[in-house]
């Protein structure tokens, strides 16, 4: 088999957006004082989605999100000319080809996305080969039915803030995260806004629904000391991302206060990377996304280390890169799912690009055994909804 044609879009959505207000999110930026706190900055209304081609007329399916312009300049400058002519079941050869050949600029971010997304690509194309679901390549079923927890509840008035996490829990989800929406410049005051907002929800889902919080690397070292013992009569299953990805040694002194357990990851990519990680003791949670850390190649390996060391891999995102993943590894014994909710940050485009994406169910989703490869195609009629360039 042979790869004839790679081809890199990016889907920006047209249709109508819903307005984030302030403090609806916090965010790594916050922390300068000339900029106004806003998630609106980080908002990224487009998605990558590669398609490679084969000579048997295959034809595999990748996505990245976050910086889809330079995710698709990467690919069609740098990875479609090694791959071209290559064989796609040639995996692992071509990853280290694609990483060693981009590492003068590559390594993290927009082009190890790229990477990843032709990573998942290849193992569409492998699984569609073997006519098998890609968690069987990895391994089968280590679960029926994977359990997730429902991610959104975005910082927002205590009323309708306690009427969604309600409804998460009536339709049958049994964990559930929400997001801070203040840090260090928003004072005393911020402090208290936050505690009220993880009070609210585990008032209103009591005390056996697992709650966890977002901060997006809003805080910093100082104000995550001080809120950590603030949070914890409120028994949250984790506090995510409190700092910004680069301060790995910041993670290892908040794990260490065993106050609250800490997870990181979603910016953070390779098994290099999370070799680091791993070696400072900084999270007791790891939660990269496939789609960036390096696709599922790199995922395989870093869930291996993290399950010698007794770390918990939950993905960022959820999605069926990640469900595959989660499925045939027991170090990964949950996955986040965003709720289809109408355009807003960015995080539900997938809904409306993929058919394919498993809808939970009480809590649940599984992965369908008659779908081939990961199982999405992609949504034949987008064109009224998004400029496709
Ligand atoms: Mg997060």
């Amino acid at each position: 088999m042979k790869i004839t044609k790679v081809s890199a879009r990016v889907y920006e959505w047209t249709g109508p957006v819903v307005h984030i207000h302030a403090n609806f999110c916090t965010t790594a930026g916050d922390i300068l004082t000339r900029t106004p706190s806003s998630i609106g900055a980080y908002s990224f209304l487009g998605w990558l989605v590669v398609e490679i081609e084969t000579d048997t007329g295959l034809i595999g399916i990748g996505n990245a999100a976050l910086s889809p312009h330079v995710t698709k300049a990467v690919i069609e400058h740098h990875l479609a000319p090694i791959l071209i002519g290559e064989n796609p079941l040639d995996i692992a050869y071509l990853w280290e080809r694609m990483y060693r050949q981009t590492m003068p600029f590559g390594r993290k971010g927009s082009g190890m996305a790229a990477i990843s997304a032709i990573d998942l690509a290849l193992w569409d194309i492998l699984g569609k080969q073997a006519n098998l679901p890609v968690f069987r390549l990895l391994g089968g079923a280590l679960r029926d039915k994977i359990p997730v927890y429902a991610s959104r509840l975005y910082a927002q008035p205590l009323d309708t803030l306690a009427a969604e996490a309600d409804a998460y829990r009536q339709q049958g989800f049994s964990m559930m995260k929400l997001r801070f929406g203040w840090g260090p410049k928003d004072g005393l005051e911020g402090i208290q806004r936050n505690l009220d907002l993880v009070r609210t929800v585990r008032e209103t889902v009591g005390d056996s629904v697992e709650i966890m919080a977002d901060a997006y690397m809003g805080w910093t070292l100082d104000y995550a000391k001080r809120m950590l013992p603030q949070l914890a009569p409120y028994n949250l299953r984790w506090l995510e991302e409190p700092l910004i990805a680069d301060d790995i040694a910041g993670y290892a002194e908040l794990r260490a206060l065993n106050i609250i357990p800490i997870s990181g990851g979603e910016h953070e990519f390779t098994l290099r990377g999370f070799r680091d990680v791993i070696e400072h003791h900084a999270m007791d949670i790891i939660q990269f996304d496939i789609n960036r850390v390096g696709g599922i190649s790199q995922a395989q390996k870093i869930v291996a280390l993290a399950e010698a060391f007794n770390i918990a891999v939950i993905p960022h995102a959820g999605q069926m890169h990640n469900y595959h993943v989660v499925m045939a590894n027991i170090a990964c014994p949950m996955a986040e799912y965003f709720p289809k909710v109408p355009v807003e940050v960015g995080n539900e485009l997938f809904w409306y690009i993929f058919d394919g994406e498993p809808v939970a169910e009480n809590g649940y989703v599984s992965l369908p055994e008659d779908r081939p490869g990961l199982g999405l195609t992609i949504n034949p009629d987008l064109s009224s909804q998004f400029r496709i360039t």
